[in-house]
């Protein structure tokens, strides 16, 4: 058994329903073979079990890992795309760089940026959109389970307006997507989603061949776009003359406790009705939301509608990993919507980022740092003499430190990370490893 010592942030109970940050100075965690055994202070802890191994973490903070809930792996090297509306990036900076996944080598290589680039930003499970061919999926689940990241993921699937390399029909993308799910769904800490990239590029022949994937791979996910964009809607709109754009994933039952939907910059009230009454989460991505223009997230809205909202970095159209910038990111929009904007926290900043993203993807067992479950878990300690440093150390109290996390912390500040007890990243850098995960 392990006994880390730190000072230890989470939220358990939800900010958004009345529930407060937890704030635990000197507290000590008992850890054994990967689970949270014994929580308490560190000197009765200690006392108890005097022959335990102690980690000190000094200064700083011990935070829950992320849970990342919308992230395109095969974009991590267009980040930064900056300048043009979804559409035209899409064009012009995403797709062409999806293509490139056909090359499995190529794709291995960018399955090695992208799941590095999570963990070192302090990402410990992420719903995570795939690629659209087969085998680069494959590169990722086999990537993801060499370094102990819980993945989420699945091939994109679309048979219309898209660059033609990238495109499918029903019967192949349900061929490949069982066959990707026999290989991964369940193994590990892999689960498979079904992933339509968004119903602008998907048939009605399409969307039902996702729900007959979901009916064949029994606890699939199911996540996909939303009112991302005023034209994008439109499209959609005239593509399918539905009542919504929600409309079209429900219609062949893909909207369930298991979906995410990313974005929703957009709905409509009856779309909100329909997301709350399904229980679906939805995803908000607050850099690429700024970066495309798309618009400001109406977050008191999906809380109005007790819609389930937790954070997505998106990527590329994003602008980085690290869901510290994404929280930070979401708390100025709110901002700027004024008297309609929701009055966020750091404490529903930290549970956006956290245990509102276990909820959506039904990982009971992660999300804060209670005992029962496992330990996930990164260690947020700036570099001395940063501004970083000198703000969290002039903190007048927890909530402060956290305000001070989120508007001032980055993936080089999150020292070390832990995956179901086992340390995945120290001093900053990832463990070298050989052996997969099981
Ligand atoms: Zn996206």
């Amino acid at each position: 058994m392990t006994l880390f010592r730190a000072t230890v942030l989470d939220t358990p109970d939800d900010p958004f329903t009345g529930g407060a940050l937890r704030a635990s100075a000197d507290e000590g965690l008992l850890v054994r073979d990967g689970m949270i055994v014994a929580r308490g202070s560190f000197a009765s802890l200690a006392a108890e079990h005097p022959s335990e191994d102690v980690v000190s973490l000094e200064g700083g903070l011990l935070l829950p890992g992320f849970v990342d809930t919308h992230v395109h792996f095969p974009q991590v090297r267009v980040i930064g795309g900056l300048g043009r509306p979804l559409l035209e990036w899409l064009e012009r900076c995403a797709l062409p760089e999806e293509a490139r996944l056909a090359d499995t080598t190529y794709a291995t290589g960018v399955a090695a940026d992208f799941v590095s680039g999570l963990v070192r930003a302090g990402t410990t499970s992420a719903l995570v959109f795939g690629s659209h061919f087969a085998t680069a999926v494959d590169t990722l689940f086999t990537e993801a389970s060499r370094v102990g990241l819980r993945v989420t993921s699945g091939l994109v699937v679309s048979d219309r307006i898209l660059r033609t390399e990238l495109l499918s029909t029903p019967e192949r993308c349900f061929e490949d997507a069982v066959a990707l799910a026999s290989r991964w769904h369940g193994i590990g800490r892999n689960r498979y989603a079904v992933m339509p990239r968004f119903s602008l590029s998907c048939t009605d022949p399409m969307l039902a061949s996702c729900a007959e994937v979901m009916n064949a791979v029994p606890g699939a996910f199911f996540t996909s776009h939303l009112n991302e964009n005023l034209r994008e809607i439109e499209t959609v709109s005239g593509l399918f003359g539905a009542r919504n754009y929600l409309d079209t994933y429900d219609a062949h039952g893909l909207v369930g406790r298991r979906s995410v939907l990313a974005h929703n910059v957009h709905p409509r009230d009856t779309e909100l009705k329909v997301l709350a009454e399904r229980e679906a989460t939805v995803s908000h991505c607050p850099t690429s939301n700024s970066a495309l223009g798309s618009g400001l997230f109406p977050l008191e809205r999906h809380v109005a509608y007790d819609v389930r909202v937790a954070l997505g970095s998106d990527v590329g159209a994003g602008t980085g990993f690290s869901l510290l910038k994404e929280g930070l990111q979401a708390y100025f929009m709110q901002q700027l919507l004024g008297t309609s904007g929701y009055a966020l926290t750091p404490a529903h900043l930290l549970h956006l980022a956290t245990a509102a993203g276990a909820r959506a993807l039904e990982l009971d067992e992660v999300g804060d740092l209670s005992v029962g479950k496992r330990f996930d878990a990164q260690w947020v300690k700036p570099a001395s003499g940063s501004t970083f440093d000198v703000a969290l150390r002039n903190a007048f109290g927890p909530e402060d430190a956290l305000a001070k996390t989120f508007a001032l912390g980055t993936p080089s500040d999150v020292t070390a990370v832990w995956i179901d007890g086992e340390p995945v990243v120290a001093d900053g850098s990832m463990i070298e490893r050989v052996a997969a995960f099981q």
